[in-house]
């Protein structure tokens, strides 16, 4: 098995304190209406788990797609690759798009773009973290949790090469 060296970016304590307020602010957000998540898998996995269980259970409907760049070249990036879109029905309906880190933005600005083709009645895209970061485009996510360097994390949901998503916090990882 291969050794990586980890450290520790983001507690427990502190990840979970930013799952909290988020869900207040979606509470607050969506008041008594229904929506319906799209999460992005795999990595915001933990993220959408520990959410939902704070959201109101009868307003949220869960989907998700699947949306893989790294894959098994670890921390370098290839072809950005979306499955499973085209079959959620989105119009009419408050969406919310959430994803596990906001990278280039490629992935969540092609996904916003997609979605918002198909006339949802609002959407709203969620990440849980920011890369401090320059970018080509302008488009940034509505709501971001919390801010991190340009370093490549693992950890609550967020894999190298497929390992280390079960961990309850977040590391930075030096292949
Ligand atoms: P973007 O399209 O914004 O460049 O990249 C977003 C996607 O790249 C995220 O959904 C995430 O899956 C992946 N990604 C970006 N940064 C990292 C990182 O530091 N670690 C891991 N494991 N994946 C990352
Ligand atoms: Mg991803």
């Amino acid at each position: 098995m291969e050794k990586h060296s980890l450290r520790l970016l983001i507690s427990e304590e502190e990840i979970q304190k930013k799952v909290a307020e988020a869900s207040q602010s979606l509470i607050q957000k969506y008041q008594d209406q229904e929506f319906l998540i799209i999460m992005i898998m795999k990595g915001s996995i933990c993220f959408v788990a520990d959410l939902i269980r704070q959201l109101p259970p009868e307003q949220v409907s869960l989907e998700f797609v699947r949306c893989s760049s790294y894959g098994k070249r670890g921390t370098q990036k290839g072809q950005l690759v979306i499955e499973g879109l085209e079959k959620i029905d989105v119009k009419d309906r408050h969406v919310l798009l959430i994803d596990d880190i906001f990278d280039t933005g490629d992935t969540l600005e092609e996904l916003a773009t997609f979605l918002r083709a198909k006339q949802p009645k609002d959407l709203w895209t969620l990440v849980l973290l920011f890369k401090r970061i320059k970018r080509k485009t302008s488009f940034l996510p509505d709501q971001a949790l919390i801010e991190i360097g340009d370093e490549f994390v693992v950890g609550y949901g967020v894999d190298y090469k497929e390992r280390y998503r079960g961990f309850k916090e977040i590391y930075v990882i030096t292949p």
